[in-house]
């Protein structure tokens, strides 16, 4: 039976779409089509999602912003599952409790308006929070894993409530880099006059000024312990080389640009990166980005 009959079937409920295009919903603004797009309505609906699509052995991915991740290169036969319909947003006290779904400059607007600070450093970072959390994404200054209190997530077809222990942050990962969804977060800032905050917001905005413009996933390979990938790339003479429609940035070198390449462009880009890398400095570079994978 045809997978978007099977999922109506089974969630009869549930907001699902024929057709699901990758150039438009990612940042790298690539690839071609997935057959079926999921939208639960509710963390409980995710969590049952999840289970199904697990226990059926059904390919799916978990997509937010789409601001990290490579597309595969042909069309993708499973379902792409966003939490876009997990929006709420709640303040208890200097706690901030998001949805999955809640985008990065929604968090900020809020947490702002009810006298929340400490995230300031987030500003202008592309993101929903459930991708936020499971890359623990930040800046020099903060990362999730510094302001997390606890997740709650998909797990065995259940809602579960995990403390921050549990969530194994590390550089760019996380727990949920294992195929367990985050479905909310709370998050603890401190309290600050808005207009404050809306200073300190705007001094991180106008430091990303200088990064570049373009269809990007943001910086391709986390930095090697006490280096920057992106010294080494550019000290291996590689900015501005280019397969078919992908190029390393001239501005930053750890940025891989797209206009009107393919996923396959990207990718053989990366690994011509890495292979340059190795050869030159010794550094096996490790890959920040999510990629989807075929099917
Ligand atoms: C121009 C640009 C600048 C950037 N600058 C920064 C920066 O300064 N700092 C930084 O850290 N990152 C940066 N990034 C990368 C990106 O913004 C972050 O990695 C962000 O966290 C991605 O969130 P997302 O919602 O787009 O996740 P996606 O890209 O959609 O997904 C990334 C991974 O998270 C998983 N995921 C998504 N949602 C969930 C969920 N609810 N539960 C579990 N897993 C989930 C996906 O399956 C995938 O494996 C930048 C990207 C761009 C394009």
């Amino acid at each position: 039976m045809e997978l978007f009959t099977r999922l109506r079937q089974r969630f009869p409920q549930l907001v699902c779409l024929q057709g699901f295009s990758f150039s438009r919903h990612t940042s790298i603004g690539c690839g071609g089509e997935g057959a079926v797009e999921a939208r639960p309505e509710s963390a409980r609906e995710a969590a049952e999602l999840f289970a199904w699509l697990k226990g059926e052995g059904i390919p799916h991915f978990l997509l937010g912003a789409g601001a990290n991740v490579l597309p595969p290169d042909g069309d993708y036969d499973g379902v792409i599952v966003r939490l876009c319909r997990l929006r709420g947003l709640d303040c208890r006290g200097e706690h901030i409790v998001a949805g999955a779904g809640v985008t990065g400059g929604a968090l900020l607007a809020f947490a702002q308006a009810h006298g929340v600070g400490g995230f300031s450093p987030f500003s202008g970072i592309p993101m929903t929070v459930g991708g936020g959390v499971a890359m623990n994404a930040g800046v020099r200054e903060l990362h999730f894993s510094d302001v997390v209190t606890g997740v709650l997530a998909a797990v065995g077809g259940r809602t579960v409530y995990l403390d921050r222990a549990a969530c194994c942050f590390a550089e760019k990962s996380s727990l949920f880099q294992e195929g367990i969804a985050v479905l909310a977060v709370r998050i603890a800032g401190r309290p600050s006059a808005p207009e404050d905050i809306a200073r300190a917001s705007c001094y991180f905005r106008s430091r990303r000024a200088s990064l570049p413009k373009g269809r990007s996933m943001g910086c391709v390979f986390v930095n090697p312990t006490g280096m920057s990938a992106g010294a080494l790339i550019e000290g291996c003479g590689l900015k501005g080389t280019r397969v078919g429609g992908a190029f390393v940035s001239e501005r930053h070198a750890n940025f891989i640009l797209c206009e009107g390449g393919t996923p396959a462009d990207v990718a053989s880009l990366i690994s011509l990166i890495k292979e340059r890398v190795k050869e030159r400095t010794g550094v096996i570079l490790r890959e920040e980005i999510r990629r989807i994978p075929q099917t």
